[in-house]
């Protein structure tokens, strides 16, 4: 039985250059896989995740910014597009921005690219979609993937623990912390110039 399924990956994701196939196998130039360079060599988000597609997940995106946070970079380090001026995610005008998205629910892939509409999301048990824009938010900086089949909550609760991380569900609260502390860091910067 394969009921019980963790994913982890962190690393500066980033498009690939091979077509990704859309959700009816058709592979069209522009759309392109979203991998994520990590300490065992290059994955592919999408692969990762479409396993889980039509399944019960936990599941948590963010950016994962410098330890110790750097208040002076774009997303506290987490965005690699600082030395080109300009984030296709916009910190060039939101530095402190963090994408951070976390729920439970069921996910869901839907990628049209006749229509270039669709993409990941979560349909959340209260019937609201959590939408997933990874191809905009991830690309071009240091981030998280974390999910986990809801009945598999605890062996990725001891996955985590094992890189000092606590739960899936903390992993969103903490990306928002990050970012509340980012702003406030900031704010003192800009005040004692
Ligand atoms: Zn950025």
């Amino acid at each position: 039985m394969n009921d019980f399924q963790t994913i982890l990956l962190e690393g500066i994701c980033y498009l690939g250059d091979k077509a990704y196939p859309d959700s009816k196998g058709r592979t069209e130039p522009g759309f392109f896989d979203l991998l994520v360079q990590s300490s065992g060599g290059a994955v592919s988000v999408y692969d990762t995740l479409r396993p889980l597609v039509g399944r019960q997940v936990q599941l948590a995106v963010h950016h994962v910014p410098s330890m110790p946070i750097d208040v002076h970079r774009w997303g506290g380090g987490a965005c690699h597009w600082e030395p080109y001026g300009r984030c296709p995610f916009g910190h060039h005008t939101t530095p402190t921005r963090m994408f951070n998205e976390a729920g439970s629910g069921v996910l869901a892939y839907d990628l049209d690219h006749e229509t270039s509409t669709g993409g990941w999301w979560l349909e959340q048990f209260d019937g609201t979609r959590l939408m997933l824009p990874l191809a905009h938010a991830l690309p071009g900086h240091r981030s998280r993937v974390a999910a986990a089949t809801l009945f598999a909550v605890d062996a990725m609760r001891d996955a985590l623990a094992g890189q000092g991380l606590d739960s899936v569900e903390s992993l969103g609260n903490r990306a928002t912390d990050l970012r509340d502390m980012l702003e406030q860091a900031r704010r003192m910067v800009r005040e004692d110039t």
